[in-house]
C-alpha cells in the first residue's frame, strides 16, 4: 500500500478502495493499536452511517482573548446552558502560530494553518520582494489586502463552502472593535463583513461600517442603536456594539452563517490583564448577556433548534508577572551582528533580519535573555523550511517538538528567521504599555475554550480531546451537511451524534501526538508559574480603572 497520512486512509475507506482490515492495519502502523480501533469501531464490522439530518443554520461566537480559566472566573449561564446542551473541549488550544486575532479568526474560518492562508500574525514578510507586509492592521484590511491574501492562499473556508453550496447563502462576519477580526473570518466570499469605523473631528464617534466588497444595502446602517462614541460607558459596550450588528443582520438577512468576534476580554485584557477581577469579571458578565442576546434571537425565530452554535476564542491573555522589553530584544539582535527588517513580540519574539544569514546568531544571542525559554532561527533547505534550535540549547525533548510543531505551522518564507519563545506569564511589552498579552507558544496563549452545540452534537459531553482552531471549520462543515475541501484540521467527530467510522479513526489518530504536545506547554507553564509564585512575582496591575 502507498504511503499515506490518517486523513488519505480515511477518505480510501470511507469510498470502500480499501477493506476495513486493511484501514486498521495501516492505521495501527500509525500508531493506534487494534484494541483501540476495535472499541472506535465496535466488534464487528459496523456499516458506516449516513450522515444525520444536517442544521441549517451556523452561529460561531469568538471572545476574543478569552482565556479557558476565565470560565471559572465569573458565572456564564448562557454560555453554561450551550455547553450543558453540547460537546465541550476543555484541553481546546490555537494549535498554530501566531496566536494573534487575525491569524487565529483566519485558521479558524478556512481550517487550514497560517503557513498556507498566509495569515500569520498582524505583519510578515513578502515571500519574494522580502518587504515588509502589513496587511493584518485594519489599514490593510479595509483596502482589500487581506481578502486578496486569502484568494491567492487558495483556501476553502466556512463562507467559500456554504456559498458554492447554495449561492443565495448568506453569510455574516462582524466585530465592533476588530475589523482584521471579522475580514479573515468572512475572506473574498462572506457577503457582508461588518464593523465600527471611528469618525468625526476626534475620532470619538463609532458608526457601523462595512469592509469594501463586503458592504450590505445603505438601509441597514440605519438599524436603531448601531451608533456609539468612546469613550465607553462600561467595559461591556463593545461587545454589546458587536452583539447589535449581530442582531441587526440577523433581522435583516436571516444568514446561513453568522460569524461574531466579541473584543471585549482583548480590549481590556491588554491594558488591565487578565489578572484584575474587576474588570475581567464585568467583561465576562456581559460577554455571556451578549452570548444570550444572540441566543435568544435563535428561539425566537423558531430556528434555535436547526442552528450549530460554536463559542470559542482566537488566542489566550496572560499577564505581566515578567517582561522582555523590546529594546532588549533589539540590542540582542544588535550585539549578534543582526539588522533587525521588524520585529513582534507578544509572548515570544518573531524577529525578522535583512540578513538572515545571521539567524543562527540571533538565536543564539535570545537564549541568553532573561524570560526567555528557548530560541530557533530558520534555515531554507531548497525551499524547505526548518527551524532549528539555537546553538547550545538545552531543553526537554519533549517541550521541544511541542515547540517545533508550532513553529512548523507557520514556517516558510512569509516566517520570522529567529523565534523565541518566552517563559508562561512574560510578556513583550514594558510594565507601562501593557498588562497582558498574546503572540506566542506559551499555555496561556494558547490555551482556548470551545464549546459546539446544536443539531447532530452530541449533548452534555466533555471531551479531553486537544481540538485545534483549525478543527472547527471541517466539524461545522460536516454538521451543515456541505461538503468541505481539503483542509488541515480533522473532524471532531467525538462532538458528533453520529460520526463516520473515517472521521472518528481520522480524529483518534491524531490524539496521542496532539495531547503529548500539550502536556509538554502545560508542564512548562505550571513549572514557570511555580517558580514565579516561590520568588514572589507577581502580574503588576493597572494605576486606576476605566472603560
Ligand atoms: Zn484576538
Amino acid at each position: 500500500m502507498p504511503e499515506l497520512d490518517p486523513s488519505g486512509l480515511g477518505g480510501l475507506f470511507e469510498r470502500g478502495i480499501i477493506t476495513r482490515g486493511q484501514f486498521l492495519r495501516a492505521l495501527a502502523a500509525l500508531g493506534v493499536t487494534i484494541p483501540t480501533t476495535e472499541m472506535l469501531f465496535g466488534g464487528g464490522a459496523r456499516p458506516v452511517l449516513a450522515a444525520p439530518a444536517s442544521a441549517t443554520y451556523l452561529v460561531v461566537i469568538v471572545l476574543d482573548a478569552f482565556r479557558a480559566d476565565y470560565l471559572q472566573l465569573q458565572s456564564m449561564p448562557a454560555l453554561s446552558a450551550l455547553i450543558a446542551s453540547g460537546t465541550f473541549y476543555p484541553n481546546a488550544w490555537v494549535g498554530h502560530l501566531e496566536s494573534e486575532t487575525p491569524t487565529g479568526h483566519a485558521s479558524l474560518s478556512t481550517g487550514s494553518i497560517p503557513a498556507r492562508t498566509g495569515i500569520l500574525g498582524f505583519e510578515w514578510r513578502d515571500g519574494k520582494t522580502k518587504q515588509e507586509v502589513m496587511d493584518g492592521w485594519s489599514a490593510g484590511v479595509l483596502a482589500g489586502d487581506m481578502d486578496r491574501d486569502l484568494r491567492a492562499s487558495g483556501t476553502g473556508s466556512i463562507p467559500a463552502a456554504i456559498k458554492a453550496a447554495n449561492p443565495a447563502a448568506r453569510v455574516v462576519t462582524l466585530s465592533s472593535e476588530k475589523v482584521y477580526a471579522a475580514d479573515a473570518m468572512g475572506g473574498p466570499t462572506a457577503d457582508y463583513i461588518l464593523f465600527h469605523k471611528h469618525t468625526g473631528p476626534t475620532r470619538t464617534q463609532l458608526l457601523p461600517s462595512a469592509v469594501p466588497g463586503h458592504a450590505p444595502p445603505p438601509a441597514f446602517f440605519s438599524h436603531p442603536n448601531l451608533r456609539a462614541h468612546t469613550p465607553m460607558g462600561n467595559f461591556q459596550e463593545w461587545d454589546w456594539l458587536s452583539a447589535m450588528l449581530a442582531l441587526a443582520a440577523f433581522d435583516e438577512f436571516h444568514p446561513t452563517a453568522l460569524m461574531i468576534n466579541l473584543p471585549g476580554a482583548d480590549v481590556y485584557g491588554h491594558p488591565y490583564g487578565p489578572a484584575v477581577p474587576a474588570v475581567m469579571q464585568q467583561v465576562i458578565d456581559g460577554l455571556d448577556r451578549n452570548i444570550a442576546r444572540i441566543v435568544r434571537a435563535y428561539q425566537k425565530a423558531g430556528i434555535y433548534d436547526q442552528t450549530v452554535f460554536v463559542v470559542t476564542a482566537d488566542h489566550g491573555m496572560v499577564p505581566n508577572n515578567r517582561s522582555v522589553g523590546e529594546q532588549t530584544i533589539k540590542a540582542a539582535v544588535k550585539a549578534a551582528g543582526g539588522e533587525l527588517q521588524f520585529m513582534w513580540g507578544g509572548t515570544g519574539a518573531c524577529i525578522w533580519l535583512r540578513n538572515w544569514w545571521r539567524g543562527r546568531a540571533v538565536a543564539e544571542a535570545m537564549l541568553r535573555v532573561r524570560s526567555v525559554a528557548a530560541a530557533y532561527y530558520q534555515v531554507d533547505r531548497g525551499g524547505r523550511y526548518q527551524y532549528l534550535p539555537a546553538p547550545g540549547m538545552v531543553i526537554d525533548p519533549g517541550l521541544d517538538a511541542a515547540n517545533q510543531y508550532l513553529l512548523a505551522t507557520f514556517g516558510g518564507p512569509k516566517a520570522p528567521d529567529v523565534v523565541a519563545p518566552f517563559r508562561e506569564n512574560t510578556i513583550a511589552k514594558v510594565y507601562s504599555h501593557a498588562r497582558g498579552d498574546h503572540g506566542g507558544l506559551n499555555w496561556g496563549s494558547q490555551h482556548i475554550p470551545l464549546v459546539i452545540a446544536g443539531p447532530g452534537v452530541a449533548p452534555g459531553r466533555i471531551s479531553f480531546y486537544p481540538s485545534r482552531l483549525v478543527d472547527i471549520a471541517p466539524t461545522v462543515l460536516r454538521l451543515l451537511g456541505i461538503p468541505a475541501p481539503a483542509m488541515d484540521g480533522v473532524v471532531l467527530a467525538d462532538a458528533l451524534t453520529s460520526p463516520l467510522a473515517a472521521d472518528t479513526a481520522i480524529q483518534q489518530a491524531l490524539a496521542p501526538q496532539l495531547s503529548t504536545y500539550q502536556s509538554a506547554l502545560i508542564t512548562q507553564s505550571q513549572d514557570n508559574i511555580a517558580e514565579d509564585a516561590e520568588l514572589g512575582i507577581k502580574s503588576k496591575g493597572p494605576r486606576t480603572i476605566h472603560a
